[in-house]
């Protein structure tokens, strides 16, 4: 048996975890785009990224608890049960207990309920694949199963800086098979004109050693304004020549969190 007391503020038998914020609003990227959400931002990141979005808000922004049932009641509620762990990064080790008790949680709604729900992480990919096995080593300790679990998650994956390259991205998709099946997988890429030559090479050689279908990655626009956003020309003429998606990054068009 697992035990998260020394992590975990446990009041009156009531889950506590401390959050950077924790919202409702519209997923603005990759292939869940435009779908209702509950955002659940940690504070932290393991990069320290230029054209970060969030950067103002993790440098200034004080972490409050959120009372994990009530948390989960609203994400049933008002975002028909779809979970965003967001950040910052989700993968870091001390966020890992924290979502273990989100995901109990949501398994013990399902459980009453029967109702539909999604578990989605988005990660620059720095300890995903340890966070699966975490998850799916200490499941059970809950009675959920790892194939409920499996089936309802899926992951974002956003390598940047020296990151972005082909080995990592293929080291981290063949050990997260090995938990998720690979059409949960999402390879989100960002691009701008100084990085277009880089990301055109990159997708060659993902292509040429078979890493992921191709219909599993998405180009976005980097920017962190509308201005920035609008120049997709490129991007549209490299996913055409690649076979692969577009995602635009609505919730900085319409400046929506
Ligand atoms: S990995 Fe994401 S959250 Fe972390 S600094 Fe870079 S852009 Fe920001």
């Amino acid at each position: 048996m697992m035990d998260f007391s020394s992590q975990i503020s446990n009041t009156a038998n009531t889950w506590e975890i401390p959050l950077l914020e924790n919202f409702i609003s519209i997923q603005g990227e990759g292939r869940n785009q435009g779908r209702i959400s509950s955002f659940l931002r940690f504070k932290d990141c393991n990069l320290s990224c230029p054209f970060c979005d969030t950067k103002l808000r993790m440098e200034t922004g004080v972490e409050s608890n959120f009372e994990v049932s009530e948390l989960v009641d609203t994400g049933f509620k008002y975002a028909n049960g779809n979970f965003v762990f967001t950040g910052g990064e989700p993968t870091l080790q001390k966020y890992w207990s924290y979502v273990f008790v989100v995901i109990k949680e949501i398994y013990n709604k399902w459980k009453e309920t029967k109702c539909k729900f999604n578990v989605e992480f988005e990660t620059n990919g720095y300890k995903i694949v340890d966070l699966m096995r975490y998850l799916y080593t200490n499941i059970e300790v809950y009675d959920c199963t790892w194939n409920w679990f499996a089936e309802c998650c899926d992951i974002n994956l956003s390598p940047k800086g020296k990151d972005l390259n082909k080995n990592f991205i293929k080291h981290r998709v063949s050990n997260l098979i090995e938990y998720i099946p690979q059409n949960k997988i999402c390879i989100k890429l960002l691009v701008d004109n100084n990085s277009v030559k880089d990301i055109d090479k990159l997708l060659t050689e993902l292509d040429k050693e078979k890493c992921i279908e191709k219909d599993n990655i998405y180009l976005m626009p980097l920017g962190a304004s509308k201005e920035e956003l609008s120049n997709t020309q490129n991007i549209y003429t490299l996913c055409i020549h690649h076979g692969v998606n577009f995602s635009s990054r609505i919730h900085i068009m319409h400046n929506m969190y």
